[in-house]
């Protein structure tokens, strides 16, 4: 057959052939929370441990005995959700760990007050399935929804959200079993104040039982995207957040060498004034597309500067489409699974009080390399998000208003390695507490004791 005259054929071939190779790309499928055996780890797999047990907790009156036992026998307890946070925070060796994911019942709706009332195992697309029929919506939340309410609570959360604050703040009540093996229900106007201690404690003050958290209507807002240069970021920002005409926003600096930090693209959805119509979840979509282009990035120089385009094609794409504040608040995180023996990628966020962000960016060009293509240590994402100046917590992130950047960030676990990113990620805290900002402690623990107490003074 001469296939030059029937290019159809050729077209054909060349599409399924692509199609087969697209469907037949490996997705690494983790799976988080503890499994029941006595060696543990966490995301990084860098901080193994053997603890004395795992216990699953399934009724208050269990987990009551189960504190007062391990206070009586002189042990330590801890906490798990979803385990997600990446250094070693849900485990202590030899220690009890409560595995909080079965305790995770949606106990109360109300539709008249939007509040919603759930046990803290429970994860937030649990929570998202139990409001999209009364056309309600979180108010604060990560940009997935893949994590525990109890686990979010305790690190204190933020996401794309720039109206309502902190995570905390959206707490009416909890019920929470103290230290003491007491349970007792907290409102916000406790004497004792315990919310401002236990949200934003790592499970240090309590264990999280349920919680009534406020909510708001599932909006649907149109997406409007732009490309900015970084020095025109602060001032674009402020805007935006005194228009009120955006509910929520996200930004990406590039990492790409040709670009390397200098460029910008923002994320807003922006009120309609109309709810969700249409009632359904999104799932994860596009998921090998996006792998194959994250795996793109990630080998660096050209190909990373050909990542940025393809982001920037895309972002230009979404523009004007329509979102609801639930999918909005439930992004993919599939793709980004990463498990290639002897490296780790991991996050780590700084955050910078919002009229600094220009001068730190341009101290950030010292500590990282704009080309990492032959590095050990390479940086593949910086994501950009608003932390509301935090009134109520007691290890607060966000002393006034901030921008966070969420780093995504690669390196080998060769002992060596593990010792240059720790540099690295040291310098780049000086900096960050140089300019007035602080870092966030759910991530692997690079930063020294001396970092911790100047970002955290009340500690
Ligand atoms: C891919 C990815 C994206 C992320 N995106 C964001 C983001 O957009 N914004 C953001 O702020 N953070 C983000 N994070 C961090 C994330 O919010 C935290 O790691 C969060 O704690 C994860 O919830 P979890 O259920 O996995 O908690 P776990 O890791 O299981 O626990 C975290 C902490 O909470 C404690 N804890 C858990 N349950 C309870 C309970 N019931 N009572 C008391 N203490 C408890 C644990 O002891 C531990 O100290 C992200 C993390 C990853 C890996």
């Amino acid at each position: 057959m001469d296939l030059v005259k029937k290019p159809w054929f050729l077209g054909s071939v060349v599409v399924i052939f692509a199609a087969v190779v697209l469907w037949n790309i490996p997705i690494e499928k983790r799976k988080y929370g503890l499994s029941q055996s006595s060696l543990v780890t966490d995301y990084t797999g860098l901080l193994p441990e053997r603890v004395e047990r795992i216990v699953v907790a399934d009724n208050r009156d269990d987990l009551q005995r189960i504190v007062k036992q391990a206070n009586d026998n002189g042990q330590q307890i801890s906490v798990a959700g979803l385990q997600h946070s990446q250094g070693g925070h849900t485990y202590y060796k030899d220690g009890v760990v409560v595995d909080m994911r079965s305790f995770n019942r949606i106990l109360e709706l109300d539709e008249h007050q939007k509040t919603i009332r759930v046990e803290a195992g429970a994860t937030w697309e649990a929570v998202q399935e139990a409001l999209l029929p009364y056309g309600l919506a979180l108010k604060v939340t990560q940009s997935q929804s893949i994590f525990t309410i109890g686990g979010s609570l305790s690190v204190n959360a933020h996401g794309r959200d720039i109206r309502f604050g902190s995570m905390a703040e959206t707490v009416k009540e909890m019920t929470l079993l103290t230290p003491a093996g007491e349970i007792m229900n907290v409102t916000r106007d406790d004497p004792d104040e315990w919310m401002k201690y236990v949200f934003g404690g790592y499970g240090l003050f309590g264990v999280i039982l349920d919680v009534t958290l406020e909510l708001t209507d599932n909006d649907l807002y149109v997406i409007q995207t732009e490309k900015l240069k970084t020095s025109e970021y602060p001032s674009y920002f402020t805007q935006l957040v005194n228009q009120q005409q955006t509910a929520m926003h996200y930004a990406r600096v590039s990492v790409a060498p040709s670009s390397f930090l200098n460029e910008m693209y923002v994320i807003n959805y922006n009120y309609t004034d109309k709810q969700d119509h249409k009632n359904f979840l999104k799932k994860e979509q596009g998921v090998r597309l996006s792998k194959i282009a994250l795996d793109l990035g990630r080998q660096g120089g050209a190909l990373e500067d050909l990542f940025w385009t393809m982001q920037k094609r895309y972002i230009t794409s979404i523009n004007n489409q329509e979102i609801t504040r639930n999918n909005a608040m439930r992004s993919e995180s599939t793709f980004m699974e990463y498990t290639k023996p002897g490296r780790v990628e991991v996050l780590q966020e700084f955050f910078v009080p919002v009229h600094a962000y220009t001068e730190y960016i341009e101290d950030v060009k010292q500590v990282i390399q704009a080309n990492d293509k032959h590095d050990d240590f390479k940086v593949h994402n910086i994501t950009i998000r608003y932390a509301a100046k935090d009134n109520f917590t007691t290890l607060n992130y966000a002393k006034e208003d901030m921008l966070g950047l969420v780093v995504l960030m690669q390196h080998g676990v060769k002992e060596e390695e593990v010792t240059n990113a720790t540099s690295i990620i040291q310098r780049w805290t000086d900096i960050t507490l140089e300019h007035g900002g602080t870092y966030y402690l759910p991530y692997y623990r690079y930063q020294t004791k001396e970092q911790f107490r100047r970002s955290y003074p009340a500690w």
